[in-house]
Protein backbone atom coordinates (compact mmCIF):
# COMPACT_ATOMS: atom_id res chain seq x y z
CA UNK A 1 0.00 0.00 0.00
CA UNK A 2 1.39 3.57 -0.94
CA UNK A 3 1.45 5.75 2.59
CA UNK A 4 1.32 9.64 2.15
CA UNK A 5 4.87 9.69 3.24
CA UNK A 6 5.95 7.90 0.90
CA UNK A 7 3.90 9.97 -2.16
CA UNK A 8 5.47 12.57 -1.33
CA UNK A 9 9.19 11.75 -0.24
CA UNK A 10 10.96 14.12 -2.72
CA UNK A 11 9.26 17.05 -1.51
CA UNK A 12 9.77 16.79 1.77
CA UNK A 13 13.70 16.01 0.58
CA UNK A 14 13.19 19.28 -0.79
CA UNK A 15 11.86 21.01 2.31
CA UNK A 16 15.07 20.00 4.50
CA UNK A 17 17.32 20.65 1.69
CA UNK A 18 15.53 24.56 2.07
CA UNK A 19 16.05 24.60 5.06
CA UNK A 20 19.99 23.84 5.00
CA UNK A 21 20.89 25.75 2.49
CA UNK A 22 19.23 29.01 3.81
CA UNK A 23 20.04 28.22 7.36
CA UNK A 24 17.06 29.29 8.67
CA UNK A 25 15.17 26.84 10.82
CA UNK A 26 12.48 28.61 12.64
CA UNK A 27 10.02 30.44 11.51
CA UNK A 28 10.61 32.79 8.27
CA UNK A 29 8.67 32.08 4.73
CA UNK A 30 7.96 28.34 4.79
CA UNK A 31 5.87 29.15 8.12
CA UNK A 32 4.13 32.41 6.48
CA UNK A 33 3.58 30.16 3.20
CA UNK A 34 1.87 27.56 5.71
CA UNK A 35 0.00 30.17 7.73
CA UNK A 36 -1.49 31.66 4.89
CA UNK A 37 -2.87 28.57 3.57
CA UNK A 38 -4.09 27.23 6.85
CA UNK A 39 -6.15 30.27 7.09
CA UNK A 40 -7.53 29.71 3.78
CA UNK A 41 -8.22 26.26 4.42
CA UNK A 42 -9.88 27.56 7.51
CA UNK A 43 -11.56 29.98 6.55
CA UNK A 44 -10.16 32.64 8.98
CA UNK A 45 -8.55 36.00 8.33
CA UNK A 46 -5.23 34.75 10.59
CA UNK A 47 -3.16 31.74 11.20
CA UNK A 48 -0.37 31.63 13.29
CA UNK A 49 1.98 28.67 14.10
CA UNK A 50 2.96 28.02 17.76
CA UNK A 51 5.32 24.77 18.65
CA UNK A 52 2.10 22.29 19.51
CA UNK A 53 -1.61 22.02 20.02
CA UNK A 54 -0.90 22.71 23.99
CA UNK A 55 0.73 26.22 23.38
CA UNK A 56 -2.25 27.13 20.77
CA UNK A 57 -4.51 26.83 23.37
CA UNK A 58 -2.90 28.28 26.44
CA UNK A 59 -1.95 31.22 24.00
CA UNK A 60 -4.87 31.66 22.49
CA UNK A 61 -6.77 31.77 26.62
CA UNK A 62 -4.44 34.20 27.35
CA UNK A 63 -4.61 36.55 23.88
CA UNK A 64 -8.25 36.20 24.69
CA UNK A 65 -7.92 38.29 28.02
CA UNK A 66 -8.89 35.38 30.22
CA UNK A 67 -7.61 36.45 33.99
CA UNK A 68 -6.23 34.65 36.62
CA UNK A 69 -8.60 32.85 38.60
CA UNK A 70 -11.55 33.04 35.95
CA UNK A 71 -13.59 30.28 35.19
CA UNK A 72 -13.39 28.74 31.93
CA UNK A 73 -16.24 26.22 30.60
CA UNK A 74 -15.34 22.53 29.00
CA UNK A 75 -16.09 19.29 28.69
CA UNK A 76 -14.38 15.87 30.84
CA UNK A 77 -14.46 13.47 27.61
CA UNK A 78 -11.44 15.17 26.09
CA UNK A 79 -7.21 14.82 26.27
CA UNK A 80 -5.68 16.49 29.39
CA UNK A 81 -3.82 19.35 27.24
CA UNK A 82 -7.38 20.93 27.21
CA UNK A 83 -7.63 21.63 30.55
CA UNK A 84 -3.69 22.25 31.23
CA UNK A 85 -3.52 25.12 29.17
CA UNK A 86 -6.41 26.40 31.10
CA UNK A 87 -4.69 26.06 34.51
CA UNK A 88 -1.61 27.48 32.76
CA UNK A 89 -3.26 30.21 31.63
CA UNK A 90 -3.91 31.03 34.94
CA UNK A 91 -7.88 29.90 34.83
CA UNK A 92 -9.72 27.25 36.44
CA UNK A 93 -11.22 24.49 34.26
CA UNK A 94 -15.35 23.91 34.66
CA UNK A 95 -17.01 20.89 33.37
CA UNK A 96 -20.17 20.27 31.92
CA UNK A 97 -21.50 16.60 30.43
CA UNK A 98 -21.44 15.46 26.92
CA UNK A 99 -24.00 14.49 24.72
CA UNK A 100 -24.19 10.65 24.31
CA UNK A 101 -24.89 10.60 20.89
CA UNK A 102 -22.41 13.38 19.60
CA UNK A 103 -19.66 12.73 22.88
CA UNK A 104 -19.19 16.52 22.44
CA UNK A 105 -20.56 19.11 24.73
CA UNK A 106 -24.16 19.09 25.30
CA UNK A 107 -25.25 22.78 25.02
CA UNK A 108 -28.46 21.65 27.18
CA UNK A 109 -25.91 20.90 30.07
CA UNK A 110 -23.93 24.25 29.06
CA UNK A 111 -27.21 26.58 29.52
CA UNK A 112 -28.11 24.54 32.72
CA UNK A 113 -25.22 25.44 34.25
CA UNK A 114 -25.46 29.11 33.18
CA UNK A 115 -28.99 29.59 33.85
CA UNK A 116 -29.18 27.87 37.30
CA UNK A 117 -25.35 27.83 38.68
CA UNK A 118 -24.59 31.42 37.89
CA UNK A 119 -26.03 34.87 38.77
CA UNK A 120 -25.34 37.47 36.80
CA UNK A 121 -22.56 40.39 38.23
CA UNK A 122 -24.67 43.94 37.90
CA UNK A 123 -21.12 45.90 37.48
CA UNK A 124 -19.58 43.61 34.58
CA UNK A 125 -22.38 41.96 33.37
CA UNK A 126 -20.84 38.78 33.31
CA UNK A 127 -22.13 35.37 35.52
CA UNK A 128 -20.40 34.20 38.29
CA UNK A 129 -20.52 30.86 39.87
CA UNK A 130 -23.13 30.46 42.88
CA UNK A 131 -20.83 28.16 44.86
CA UNK A 132 -17.29 29.49 44.01
CA UNK A 133 -18.02 33.13 42.99
CA UNK A 134 -15.46 32.64 40.17
CA UNK A 135 -16.55 34.94 36.86
CA UNK A 136 -17.19 32.49 34.10
CA UNK A 137 -14.95 33.96 31.52
CA UNK A 138 -14.78 31.79 28.43
CA UNK A 139 -15.93 28.65 26.48
CA UNK A 140 -13.91 25.87 24.78
CA UNK A 141 -16.13 23.17 22.71
CA UNK A 142 -13.72 19.96 21.74
CA UNK A 143 -14.57 19.12 18.44
CA UNK A 144 -13.94 15.16 19.50
CA UNK A 145 -12.81 12.25 17.33
CA UNK A 146 -13.36 14.47 14.57
CA UNK A 147 -16.59 15.85 14.84
CA UNK A 148 -17.32 19.94 15.98
CA UNK A 149 -19.80 20.57 18.28
CA UNK A 150 -23.02 22.19 18.21
CA UNK A 151 -22.02 25.40 18.15
CA UNK A 152 -24.80 27.83 17.02
CA UNK A 153 -26.32 27.40 20.09
CA UNK A 154 -23.26 27.61 22.18
CA UNK A 155 -22.15 30.98 20.30
CA UNK A 156 -25.70 32.00 21.37
CA UNK A 157 -25.15 31.43 25.12
CA UNK A 158 -21.72 32.75 24.79
CA UNK A 159 -23.16 36.20 23.17
CA UNK A 160 -25.66 36.13 26.18
CA UNK A 161 -23.34 35.28 28.54
CA UNK A 162 -20.77 37.68 27.17
CA UNK A 163 -17.90 34.95 27.08
CA UNK A 164 -15.29 34.04 24.64
CA UNK A 165 -15.37 31.06 22.82
CA UNK A 166 -12.42 29.20 22.17
CA UNK A 167 -12.78 26.01 19.79
CA UNK A 168 -10.27 23.13 20.83
CA UNK A 169 -10.01 21.99 17.15
CA UNK A 170 -7.23 19.54 17.42
CA UNK A 171 -8.63 16.44 16.25
CA UNK A 172 -10.76 18.18 13.80
CA UNK A 173 -8.81 19.99 10.80
CA UNK A 174 -11.15 20.41 7.95
CA UNK A 175 -14.37 19.08 9.66
CA UNK A 176 -17.57 21.29 8.79
CA UNK A 177 -20.83 22.61 10.59
CA UNK A 178 -23.55 23.57 9.11
CA UNK A 179 -24.47 26.86 10.80
CA UNK A 180 -28.36 27.26 10.68
CA UNK A 181 -27.88 30.61 11.67
CA UNK A 182 -25.65 31.55 8.74
CA UNK A 183 -27.14 29.36 6.31
CA UNK A 184 -24.19 27.75 5.39
CA UNK A 185 -21.00 25.30 6.25
CA UNK A 186 -18.21 26.62 8.51
CA UNK A 187 -15.14 24.94 8.97
CA UNK A 188 -13.51 24.06 12.29
CA UNK A 189 -11.75 26.91 14.09
CA UNK A 190 -13.60 29.30 12.30
CA UNK A 191 -16.57 30.29 13.91
CA UNK A 192 -15.27 30.67 17.67
CA UNK A 193 -13.56 33.96 18.58
CA UNK A 194 -10.11 32.04 18.19
CA UNK A 195 -9.20 28.50 17.97
CA UNK A 196 -6.96 25.91 18.16
CA UNK A 197 -5.03 22.94 16.23
CA UNK A 198 -2.27 20.37 17.24
CA UNK A 199 -0.13 18.94 14.16
CA UNK A 200 1.29 16.13 16.59
CA UNK A 201 2.19 13.65 13.95
CA UNK A 202 -1.11 11.11 14.53
CA UNK A 203 -4.02 14.27 13.54
CA UNK A 204 -5.15 14.04 10.58
CA UNK A 205 -2.60 16.79 9.75
CA UNK A 206 0.70 15.75 11.25
CA UNK A 207 3.78 17.03 11.22
CA UNK A 208 7.39 15.26 11.51
CA UNK A 209 7.50 16.26 15.05
CA UNK A 210 5.28 19.18 17.54
CA UNK A 211 3.20 22.00 15.49
CA UNK A 212 0.52 23.45 15.91
CA UNK A 213 -1.75 26.72 14.89
CA UNK A 214 -4.38 29.65 16.18
CA UNK A 215 -6.79 30.48 13.78
CA UNK A 216 -8.65 33.70 14.56
CA UNK A 217 -10.43 36.56 12.62
CA UNK A 218 -9.52 38.94 15.40
CA UNK A 219 -6.56 41.22 14.55
CA UNK A 220 -5.86 42.30 17.79
CA UNK A 221 -5.31 38.34 19.31
CA UNK A 222 -3.44 37.60 16.24
CA UNK A 223 -0.61 40.25 17.12
CA UNK A 224 -0.81 39.52 20.44
CA UNK A 225 -0.02 35.39 19.54
CA UNK A 226 2.41 36.28 17.46
CA UNK A 227 4.14 38.05 20.29
CA UNK A 228 3.10 35.64 23.09
CA UNK A 229 4.77 32.72 20.48
CA UNK A 230 8.34 35.06 20.64
CA UNK A 231 9.27 36.06 24.15
CA UNK A 232 6.45 38.64 24.03
CA UNK A 233 8.84 40.72 21.23
CA UNK A 234 7.48 43.12 18.96
CA UNK A 235 10.32 43.52 17.36
CA UNK A 236 13.95 41.71 18.28
CA UNK A 237 14.97 42.48 22.03
CA UNK A 238 11.98 44.82 22.49
CA UNK A 239 9.55 42.80 25.31
CA UNK A 240 5.99 44.37 25.35
CA UNK A 241 4.98 41.88 27.40
CA UNK A 242 6.79 38.41 28.40
CA UNK A 243 6.13 35.62 26.44
CA UNK A 244 7.15 32.12 25.91
CA UNK A 245 8.97 30.16 23.44
CA UNK A 246 6.58 29.01 21.39
CA UNK A 247 8.01 29.17 18.00
CA UNK A 248 6.96 27.09 14.89
CA UNK A 249 9.61 25.46 13.00
CA UNK A 250 10.08 26.06 9.22
CA UNK A 251 11.02 22.22 8.70
CA UNK A 252 7.50 21.78 10.17
CA UNK A 253 5.92 24.38 8.25
CA UNK A 254 7.20 22.92 4.96
CA UNK A 255 5.82 19.78 5.54
CA UNK A 256 2.92 20.81 6.68
CA UNK A 257 2.15 23.00 3.40
CA UNK A 258 2.79 19.73 1.49
CA UNK A 259 0.26 17.55 3.60
CA UNK A 260 -2.03 20.44 3.64
CA UNK A 261 -2.85 19.97 -0.05
CA UNK A 262 -3.82 16.70 0.87
CA UNK A 263 -5.88 16.92 3.59
CA UNK A 264 -9.04 17.03 1.61
CA UNK A 265 -8.56 14.03 0.04
CA UNK A 266 -7.33 12.35 3.01
CA UNK A 267 -10.53 13.55 5.06
CA UNK A 268 -12.73 12.26 2.62
CA UNK A 269 -10.79 8.88 2.50
CA UNK A 270 -11.40 8.74 6.40
CA UNK A 271 -15.29 9.51 5.69
CA UNK A 272 -15.67 6.63 3.28
CA UNK A 273 -14.00 4.19 5.11
CA UNK A 274 -16.40 5.36 8.11
CA UNK A 275 -19.37 4.92 6.10
CA UNK A 276 -18.18 1.11 5.57
CA UNK A 277 -17.60 0.36 8.99
CA UNK A 278 -21.06 1.57 9.66
CA UNK A 279 -22.27 -0.56 6.90
CA UNK A 280 -20.41 -3.81 8.24
CA UNK A 281 -21.06 -3.47 12.14
CA UNK A 282 -24.83 -2.58 11.09
CA UNK A 283 -26.14 -6.18 11.61
CA UNK A 284 -23.68 -6.66 15.00
CA UNK A 285 -25.40 -6.73 18.03
CA UNK A 286 -24.99 -4.34 21.23
CA UNK A 287 -22.47 -2.60 18.91
CA UNK A 288 -23.08 1.17 18.89
CA UNK A 289 -21.49 2.86 15.85
CA UNK A 290 -21.12 6.79 15.69
CA UNK A 291 -23.82 9.11 15.08
CA UNK A 292 -23.14 11.91 12.69
CA UNK A 293 -25.65 14.79 13.23
CA UNK A 294 -27.15 16.04 9.91
CA UNK A 295 -25.23 19.89 10.75
CA UNK A 296 -22.27 17.79 10.70
CA UNK A 297 -19.82 16.90 8.27
CA UNK A 298 -17.26 14.98 10.35
CA UNK A 299 -13.29 14.07 9.43
CA UNK A 300 -12.86 10.68 11.53
CA UNK A 301 -9.87 11.51 13.29
CA UNK A 302 -10.80 8.31 15.10
CA UNK A 303 -13.61 5.82 14.62
CA UNK A 304 -15.88 5.38 17.70
CA UNK A 305 -17.52 2.27 18.88
CA UNK A 306 -19.52 1.75 21.97
CA UNK A 307 -20.22 -1.85 23.86
CA UNK A 308 -20.96 -3.47 26.74
CA UNK A 309 -18.05 -5.59 27.36
CA UNK A 310 -15.02 -3.48 26.09
CA UNK A 311 -12.67 -4.13 27.24
CA UNK A 312 -13.15 -8.06 26.75
CA UNK A 313 -13.61 -7.03 23.50
CA UNK A 314 -10.18 -4.96 23.42
CA UNK A 315 -8.60 -8.08 24.81
CA UNK A 316 -9.77 -10.13 21.93
CA UNK A 317 -9.05 -7.91 19.20
CA UNK A 318 -5.12 -7.62 21.05
CA UNK A 319 -5.11 -11.13 20.80
CA UNK A 320 -5.66 -11.13 17.46
CA UNK A 321 -3.35 -8.85 16.22
CA UNK A 322 -5.93 -6.02 15.49
CA UNK A 323 -4.82 -2.66 17.86
CA UNK A 324 -7.15 -0.35 19.00
CA UNK A 325 -7.19 2.53 21.27
CA UNK A 326 -9.05 4.11 24.23
CA UNK A 327 -10.05 8.40 24.04
CA UNK A 328 -10.21 8.63 26.98
CA UNK A 329 -10.16 5.52 29.76
CA UNK A 330 -10.45 8.04 32.66
CA UNK A 331 -12.94 11.13 32.12
CA UNK A 332 -10.96 14.01 33.71
CA UNK A 333 -13.22 14.90 36.46
CA UNK A 334 -11.59 11.50 37.99
CA UNK A 335 -8.18 11.81 37.03
CA UNK A 336 -5.11 11.24 40.13
CA UNK A 337 -3.57 15.48 38.78
CA UNK A 338 -7.41 16.65 39.70
CA UNK A 339 -7.97 14.71 42.80
CA UNK A 340 -7.85 18.26 45.01
CA UNK A 341 -10.85 19.12 43.12
CA UNK A 342 -14.17 18.94 44.52
CA UNK A 343 -15.10 16.52 41.66
CA UNK A 344 -16.56 12.97 42.25
CA UNK A 345 -17.50 9.66 40.70
CA UNK A 346 -20.90 10.46 39.42
CA UNK A 347 -20.75 14.25 38.64
CA UNK A 348 -20.65 13.80 34.85
CA UNK A 349 -22.71 10.31 34.62
CA UNK A 350 -22.64 10.52 30.61
CA UNK A 351 -18.94 10.71 30.24
CA UNK A 352 -18.61 8.35 33.12
CA UNK A 353 -20.93 5.89 31.51
CA UNK A 354 -19.07 6.46 27.89
CA UNK A 355 -15.74 5.93 29.13
CA UNK A 356 -16.28 2.24 29.80
CA UNK A 357 -17.96 1.49 26.34
CA UNK A 358 -15.90 3.46 23.79
CA UNK A 359 -13.39 1.48 21.99
CA UNK A 360 -11.31 3.17 19.26
CA UNK A 361 -11.13 1.16 15.74
CA UNK A 362 -7.88 1.09 13.62
CA UNK A 363 -8.73 4.28 11.28
CA UNK A 364 -6.45 6.18 8.78
CA UNK A 365 -7.05 7.37 5.22
CA UNK A 366 -5.69 4.11 3.47
CA UNK A 367 -7.47 1.81 5.62
CA UNK A 368 -8.30 -1.44 2.82
CA UNK A 369 -11.81 -2.94 2.54
CA UNK A 370 -9.93 -6.33 3.64
CA UNK A 371 -8.96 -4.62 6.64
CA UNK A 372 -12.03 -3.35 7.73
CA UNK A 373 -13.85 -6.79 6.60
CA UNK A 374 -11.52 -8.57 8.98
CA UNK A 375 -11.54 -6.13 12.07
CA UNK A 376 -15.79 -6.62 12.09
CA UNK A 377 -15.33 -10.45 10.93
CA UNK A 378 -13.70 -10.74 14.57
CA UNK A 379 -15.62 -8.34 16.56
CA UNK A 380 -18.80 -10.19 15.22
CA UNK A 381 -16.76 -13.47 16.27
CA UNK A 382 -16.37 -12.24 20.05
CA UNK A 383 -20.00 -10.90 19.92
CA UNK A 384 -20.78 -14.70 18.72
CA UNK A 385 -19.08 -16.18 21.69
CA UNK A 386 -20.66 -13.99 24.25
CA UNK A 387 -24.40 -16.53 23.06
CA UNK A 388 -27.83 -15.07 22.66
CA UNK A 389 -28.35 -13.92 26.14
CA UNK A 390 -25.79 -10.74 25.19
CA UNK A 391 -26.97 -7.31 26.57
CA UNK A 392 -28.13 -4.92 24.57
CA UNK A 393 -28.82 -2.04 26.52
CA UNK A 394 -27.92 0.79 24.29
CA UNK A 395 -30.79 2.98 22.88
CA UNK A 396 -32.75 1.87 19.91
CA UNK A 397 -33.28 5.03 18.44
CA UNK A 398 -29.71 5.86 17.13
CA UNK A 399 -29.32 6.40 13.37
CA UNK A 400 -26.55 5.74 11.32
CA UNK A 401 -24.96 8.98 10.01
CA UNK A 402 -26.89 10.82 7.50
CA UNK A 403 -24.42 11.53 4.90
C1 LIG B 1 -3.73 16.55 20.57
C2 LIG B 1 -4.67 17.36 21.34
C3 LIG B 1 -4.29 18.51 22.06
C4 LIG B 1 -2.86 18.93 22.26
O1 LIG B 1 -2.06 19.00 21.17
P1 LIG B 1 -0.46 18.81 21.30
O2 LIG B 1 0.03 19.20 19.95
O3 LIG B 1 -0.20 17.38 21.63
O4 LIG B 1 0.01 19.74 22.36
C5 LIG B 1 -5.28 19.27 22.67
N1 LIG B 1 -6.56 18.90 22.63
C6 LIG B 1 -6.97 17.78 21.99
C7 LIG B 1 -8.42 17.44 21.98
C8 LIG B 1 -6.04 16.97 21.35
O5 LIG B 1 -6.45 15.85 20.74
Amino acid sequence: MITPHLECEEKFIAIFRKALRTGRFIGGPMVEDFERDFAGFCGTKYCIGVGNGTDALRFALIAAGIKHGELVITVPNTFIATTEAITQAGAVHQFVDINEQTYNMDVEKLREYLEKECHIDTKTGKPIDRRTKKYVSAIIPVHLYGQMADMDPIMELAKRYNLTVIEDACQSHGAEYFSKKENKWRSAGSIGHVSAFSFYPGKNLGAFGEAGAVTTNDEDIAKKIRMLRDHGQSEKYHHDIEGYNGRLDAIQGGVLGIKLKYLAEWNEKRRANAIRYNKLLSGVKGIITPHEPSWSKAVYHLYIIRIQNRDKLQKYLTENRISTGLHYPVPLHLQKAYAGMDYKQGNLQVTEKVSKEILSLPMFPGITETQQEHVVKTINKFVGTMGNNYPLSFPLNLSPPAI
